[in-house]
């Protein structure tokens, strides 16, 4: 335990030096409002507009679609609706199996389950903590069987294996072009859970605009927030059209009458989360250059302590280094406990990476391939202090 004391001290000493010594609590990841927040969400409490309608929320909407460049994206109460909406409007059906990382937010696999569909865990790859497309290609080969219905089944489980849910964790891209290929192979639907990766390039393209649908999330702790909320991508205009009638309680537009068409749902945004929302999203670019800024010091400390690794952006990718995240060499969760009881007892709140969710007790039982890699990585990773505050006095 000496080597872990002696690693985790060092580890306080960069943040410590990085902050500027102000002996500020620094917490993973917290919101910065100097913008125009204020502005917009007054304008919000002086016109009435709070609520289900107002011009903020068609405003972040056009807003979100410009940055992104994806040609529709719609707004609603968080990143967990906008996963749900986007997997039932890419045709998922009780029953079915969805190939999911299991190193990522709970949320990933909940929206699945909210859709009684069955999440499939599968790998993913030590250098950019993404869906590993090999992997899967090998195992999809292995388990999967094509049917004349053109769908792939799970051999073992015979049940039809409908999507991909690739997630790009911390704001590092998954490498999409192989799962394309996989995905398209395999008649496998993708969707992207973009919810860390706003403002985050593959290979130029920003991410959650190459799949089927992609999801953003805006809750407190993401690189910007509505206070809670998120948004679906998609270039199709019908599939967004659906988006939008039903998250909005799938009402038929009429002058008075209370007319539906299907079981909807109320996951529209607030006007006034989409107020702040339109103020943060004018703060992003800025934001980026900040990360970005934090990022290259943190890399540059830790590139001269042995024992660890700063995990760096892939090379055919821009990442918004949404959180820092160092990889222990060794992997023992009695060292990597050690360095977080050390730093969070300076008053830096790092963290370790979810628990896989294989491990869960709601999805132990759900099907998934031989996961190495994640469970390794459990124990390995450890993310630091990200938000603006690190910076601020530095
Ligand atoms: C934040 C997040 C979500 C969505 O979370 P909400 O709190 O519902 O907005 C989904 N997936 C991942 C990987 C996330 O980090």
């Amino acid at each position: 335990m000496e080597e872990a004391r002696s690693l985790g001290q060092a580890v306080v000493d960069v943040i410590r030096e990085l902050s500027g010594n102000t002996g500020a609590v620094l917490p993973l990841h917290e919101p910065e409002f100097a913008g125009n927040e204020w502005l917009y969400v007054k304008e919000c409490l002086d016109t009435g507009w709070v609520s289900s309608a107002g011009r903020f929320v068609d405003r972040l909407e056009g807003e979100l679609a410009s940055f992104t460049g994806s040609k529709h994206a719609v707004a609603v109460v968080n990143g967990t609706a906008a996963l749900h909406i986007a997997l039932l409007l890419a045709g998922v059906q009780p029953d079915e199996e969805i190939l999911v990382p299991s190193l990522t937010f709970v949320a990933t696999a909940n929206a699945i389950a909210h859709c009684h569909a069955i999440p499939h865990f599968v790998e993913v790859s030590a250098a950019n903590l993404g869906l590993d497309a090999a992997r899967l290609d090998a195992y999809l080969s292995e388990i999967g069987e094509r049917r004349s219905d053109g769908g792939t089944y799970n051999r073992l489980t015979g049940k039809r294996i409908r999507a991909v849910v690739p997630m790009h964790t911390f704001g590092h891209p998954v490498e999409l072009d192989k799962l394309v290929e996989v995905a398209e192979r395999f008649n496998l639907i993708m969707i992207e859970d973009a919810a860390e990766s706003l403002g985050s390039l593959y290979k130029g393209t920003p991410t959650g605009t190459i799949g089927q649908f992609g999801i953003v999330s805006f809750n407190g702790n993401k690189i910007m927030t509505t206070g809670g909320g998120g948004a679906i991508l998609t270039q199709n205009s019908a599939l967004a059209a659906k988006a939008k009638h039903l998250t909005t309680t799938a009402k038929l537009p009429h002058k008075w009458a209370f007319d539906h068409d299907a079981v909807g749902y109320n996951y529209r945004m607030p006007n006034l989360n989409a107020a702040l929302g339109c103020a943060q999203l004018e703060r992003v670019p800025e934001f980026l250059i900040r990360k970005r800024q934090l990022a290259n010091r943190y890399r540059d400390r830790f590139q001269k302590l042995p024992g660890l690794k700063f995990l760096e952006e892939p090379a055919y990718a821009t990442s918004n280094y949404w959180l820092n995240a160092i990889i222990i060499e060794q992997a023992d969760e009695a060292v990597r406990d050690e360095i977080l009881r050390l730093t969070n007892e300076a008053g830096f709140l790092a963290r370790p990476v979810w628990t896989p969710l294989h491990e869960l007790p709601m999805y132990r039982d759900c099907p998934r391939m031989l996961l190495p890699v994640t469970e390794k990585l459990h124990k390995q990773l450890i993310n630091l202090p990200s938000g603006p505050a690190v910076l601020k006095e530095g």
